[in-house]
C-alpha cells in the first residue's frame, strides 16, 4: 500500500498570538521527513487564524510560500499550501476570506474548541454547546447543518477528524460530502465513525483521506490510525484517495 501524501501537517507557525509551541516541525523538516518516509506530496496546513491558541497569523502566509518554494527545491516534494479552517458560526462560516482562499492551494475545515466564534450569539449558539460537548439531538442537527452549509459556500476539500469537538450526523455529513466532492479525514489521532457510520458511508461511496495530523516533524507521513481503520472496517483502498493516488483538489491549479 502506498501513501501518495499526507495532506494535513503543522509547523511552528501554529503558534497563535502568543506564539505557543503547538507544533515543533519546520517546513523544510516536515518535507524532509515526507522524503524519507517515500511519500511524494505533502501539505502544510496551520491552524486557521481565528484559533486563539494556535492559529497561524495572516501576515505570515506569503512568507510561508517562499519558504515552500525553497523546501521544494531542496528536497524534491511536491508541497501544498493548505490551511486547517474553522467553523465558527452555525450558517457555517469559516475565517477564510476570498483573499485567504486565492492564496492556498486547498482548504481542510474541522471544529477546534479554542476558535473564535463569529459573534458572541454565535458563541452561546454555537461554540459554547460544543465546548460543553453536549451531544443533544438538537447540537447535532445544528453542527450538521453549520458543516454542510460551510460545505456549500466555500472549496472545501477535506474535513479534518469529522466528529471530533462537534457531534455530526454522518449519514446527512457523507451525502453532502459526496455532492460537494469533499474527502473525509481518517485522522491520525481521532476517528469519531462508528461500525455502523462507516458502512453507510462506504455503501455511499465517500471519498476518504488518511492523514497524519503531525504536530511534529517525526510523526509526518503517520497514517496508520487510519490505514488501520480502514483495514478494520473495510473500506476499500479506492476510496481513500491519498492511497496509490494523488486526490484531487478544488482550489489547486496544479
Ligand atoms: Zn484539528
Ligand atoms: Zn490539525
Amino acid at each position: 500500500m502506498v501513501i501518495f501524501g499526507d495532506y494535513h501537517t503543522h509547523t511552528i507557525y501554529s503558534g497563535g498570538r502568543f506564539n505557543v509551541k503547538h507544533a515543533t516541525g519546520t517546513i523544510l523538516e516536515n518535507a524532509m521527513m515526507a522524503k524519507q518516509k517515500g511519500l511524494k506530496q505533502i501539505a502544510i496546513t496551520e491552524h486557521g487564524f481565528s484559533h486563539k491558541l494556535y492559529g497561524v497569523k495572516r501576515k505570515n502566509i506569503d512568507k510561508m510560500r517562499k519558504e515552500i518554494e525553497e523546501a521544494k527545491k531542496t528536497t524534491g516534494i511536491d508541497i501544498l499550501l493548505g490551511i486547517e479552517a474553522n467553523i465558527i458560526s452555525s450558517e457555517g462560516d469559516i475565517d477564510l476570506s476570498e483573499e485567504d482562499i486565492k492564496k492556498l492551494d486547498f482548504i481542510i475545515v474541522g471544529f477546534h474548541n479554542f476558535a473564535k466564534a463569529k459573534s458572541i450569539k454565535e458563541f452561546f449558539k454555537f461554540r459554547l454547546p460544543n465546548m460543553l460537548s453536549l451531544h443533544r439531538k438538537k447540537d447535532i442537527k445544528r453542527n450538521t447543518l453549520a458543516l454542510m452549509k460551510a460545505m456549500d459556500k466555500y472549496p472545501i476539500d477535506v474535513v479534518s477528524h469529522p466528529g471530533a469537538h462537534m457531534a455530526l450526523d454522518f449519514e446527512m455529513v457523507g451525502k453532502h460530502a459526496i455532492k460537494t466532492n469533499t474527502h473525509l479525514e481518517l485522522n491520525g489521532k481521532r476517528i469519531c465513525y462508528t461500525q455502523d457510520d462507516v458502512k453507510k458511508l462506504v455503501q455511499m461511496g465517500v471519498m476518504f483521506m488518511a492523514n497524519s495530523d503531525a504536530h511534529s516533524a517525526k510523526r509526518v507521513g503517520e497514517v496508520n490510525n487510519g490505514i488501520n481503520f480502514m483495514v478494520k472496517y473495510d473500506i476499500p483502498s479506492s476510496l481513500v484517495k491519498n492511497i496509490e493516488q494523488f486526490p484531487h483538489f478544488k482550489n489547486c491549479k496544479r
